[in-house]
């Protein structure tokens, strides 16, 4: 991993660091079938002898850098230029689903944010869950211990639900997570300061719409997950882990595809 920063840091520093602001409202999917992001395997000699138990290919070492911008929680290259794609997240982890979720977008070689909550590793069992999805290369974020409302809760209660998740999943992967998004979508001045503190990147989302009851089937789900009017470029989808999100999730993948879209991989997100 370290080895992966050190590339993403120069390549920070190749292309500069100038944040568009631009906010694209909604557009039609343009017809033009843009190339995925990810590389093709190739052999990285610098890389060989890295002790790595983690699925973390070469193939996954990405070429541009990303943020996010903090206005509206797209995902936009630190370059000028925009790019057609989309980051996935998977929040309410690892509950039942999680696991096959990952397998799910491991087979269709797609990258994701799982964000995780305290609750669900309580026991072994959670905890291996968590252990499994990391170790299968994803990106772990933290979703708070108890997905509480950060606003109904004191300054120390916050920082409790913060950063003892962080040093929970530490012990359970070996890394703090490098991403936050707080339960509701609830930012406060105390959660804040805490992500900077532990050196996180918080985001809510753009769109989402699994927990409807509209949409608590796989095909509907589907479907409103492509054809929404709030699909742009950069586009943050929240998807949660549920049974029919986990059966929507290769019909959601490829009709972003076929409308051209690509995926950003959270590794190159800084
Ligand atoms: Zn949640």
């Amino acid at each position: 991993m370290k080895r992966l920063i050190q590339v993403l840091m120069i390549a920070a520093v190749l292309t500069g660091c100038q944040q568009p602001v631009e906010e694209d409202p909604v557009t039609d999917p343009p017809e033009e079938a843009r190339e995925d992001n990810s590389e093709p395997e190739q052999e990285h000699p610098e890389l060989e002898g890295e002790q790595e138990t983690r699925e973390v290919e070469e193939s996954d070492m990405p070429e541009v850098s990303y943020q996010i911008n903090q206005a509206n929680w797209t995902v936009e290259p630190v370059t000028d230029e925009e790019e057609q794609v989309v980051l996935l997240t998977i929040d309410d982890a690892p509950d039942k689903h999680s696991v096959a979720m990952a397998e799910t977008l491991k087979k269709l070689d797609k990258q994701a944010i799982f964000f995780i909550n305290g609750h669900f590793l309580a026991d072994e069992g959670g905890k291996e869950k968590l252990k499994s999805i990391y170790e299968m290369g994803f990106e772990i974020g933290n979703h708070t211990m108890n997905h509480a409302n950060l606003s109904d809760l004191s300054a120390d209660e916050q920082r409790q639900e913060i950063v003892a998740l962080n040093d929970l999943i530490e012990e359970v992967t070996g890394e703090r997570p490098r991403f936050f998004r707080p339960p509701f979508g609830v930012n406060t001045e105390t959660s804040a300061a805490v992500v900077e503190e532990e050196e996180m990147i918080a985001m809510n989302w753009t769109y989402g719409y699994d927990w409807e009851a509209d949409y608590q089937e796989a095909e509907a789900l589907a479907e409103i997950m492509v054809q929404t009017p709030y699909l742009t470029n950069g586009a943050n989808l929240l998807m949660h882990d549920r049974q029919w999100t986990l059966e929507a999730l290769p019909s959601i993948i490829n009709g972003l595809e076929e409308d051209g879209y690509g995926f950003v991989d959270p590794a190159a997100i800084e």
